[in-house]
């Protein structure tokens, strides 16, 4: 067996030992006599595991008490429809459009209301993330923000201020990643498949105050898309992504494990930090983000020629490391370094980065 340095944007790496343990469990899970995959949804033994996957999430974040965690389906793009049916309580919210991902939430939600966009930095190409002008409408339900744009390597790391509107940020590609003061959010949402877990998952974390009145379309919300009725369920409104979450839960306990999210932080830092020295160090690769919005988890990166480009994701895969094509909508490589690439898996990236440019200079 070969494992490669996987840089895939997600679904994405996962540490080794959650694999194994999960190898070792797969067959009977304690002594159950039975494989989580075969177990109800509502035994004994997997709401232990629900609830210590919710627990040790919160524990990781210290998220505070007055909020709930929900575990969902559809992924993040069906919150992006999920959030206007709750929280657009007026009809009237602002987005910050940062990249594809901003952008196509920004347009789903006006099908369930106004959704006004408050900046974009589109005009750049999404180099980086957008600032607000000014002060933000105080009367708008939300203002909506995706944190770190997958496919762009951009990452917002002071949180506009929105004065008393509740921020509700798309954190996908950073969830977990490192340490967020949640007390400032109203509700942050993302997939699991890129740092968290397997795909199949959304994490939820709302403030309670806000679930108390949803949906905010009664008239139209989907049962499943209540937050109300699945916080009332704890998230077992129906058969959830049992496997997912377990898988999760082991993850949550990894990162646990390994230092928790200040540690994590660092480390991701420090090894994503590796690549865009060497970015900036080369004279034939260029990174596509402004520096000072760079991400923790996505590098994007470009030698100017789609030929050499091509020849070097080529290369890489021959060396063993995958995933690092990037966005068909940008081109160019992207290196997504999320929590369970190891710091080796970007040594050997930066070393292979060096050698293809000395051969192509
Ligand atoms: C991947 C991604 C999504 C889409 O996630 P799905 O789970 O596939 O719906 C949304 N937002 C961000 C920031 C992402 O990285």
């Amino acid at each position: 067996m070969a494992r490669v340095f996987n840089f895939n944007p997600g679904p994405a790496a996962m540490p080794e030992e959650v694999l194994r343990e999960a190898q070792s469990e797969l067959l009977e899970y304690g002594d159950s006599g039975m494989s989580v995959l075969e177990m109800s949804h509502r035994s004994p033994d997997f709401e232990a595991i629900l609830h210590d996957a919710e627990d040790t999430l919160k524990k990781l974040y210290g998220i505070p008490e007055n909020y709930t965690v929900l575990f969902l389906q559809g992924g993040a793009t069906l919150e992006f429809a999920g959030v206007p049916l709750n929280l657009m309580k007026t009809g009237h919210a602002g987005y910050l459009v940062a990249g594809n991902w901003s952008k196509k939430a920004w347009k789903e939600a006006q099908k369930y209301g106004t959704a006004d966009l408050l900046a974009s930095s589109e005009d750049t190409h999404f180099d980086r993330t957008p600032r607000l002008a000014g002060p933000v409408d105080q009367s708008l339900d939300y203002v909506y923000i995706c944190q770190n744009e997958t496919v762009y390597g951009t990452m917002t790391k002071e949180l506009p201020d929105t004065g008393s509107v509740d921020l509700v940020s798309d954190i996908s590609s950073m969830f977990l990643s490192c340490p967020l003061d949640i007390s400032r959010y109203g509700m942050l949402y993302g997939g699991a498949q890129k740092n968290g877990g397997p795909a199949g998952i959304t994490v939820l974390i709302i403030r309670n105050d806000l679930i108390e009145d949803c949906p905010a379309r009664a008239d139209i919300c989907p049962t499943y898309m209540d937050y109300k009725v699945q916080a009332g369920k704890d998230s077992l409104l129906n058969t959830p992504n049992t496997f997912g979450i377990y898988l999760c839960g082991k993850i949550f306990h990894w990162i646990e494990r390994t230092g928790g999210l200040e540690a994590m932080g660092e480390r991701n830092w420090a090894k994503i930090g590796k690549l865009y020295d060497a970015i900036d160090a080369s004279k034939l690769f260029r990174g596509l983000a402004v520096p000072e919005d760079r991400s923790i988890s996505n590098a994007v990166f470009t030698t100017g020629s789609k030929d050499l480009d091509a020849a070097f994701v080529a290369g890489a895969k021959e060396r063993g490391m995958v995933g690092l094509k990037g966005h068909r909508i940008l081109g160019g490589m992207r290196a997504s370094c999320y929590n369970a690439v190891p710091p080796e898996a970007v040594d050997a990236l930066v070393a292979y980065m060096a050698e293809f440019e000395k051969d192509n200079a």
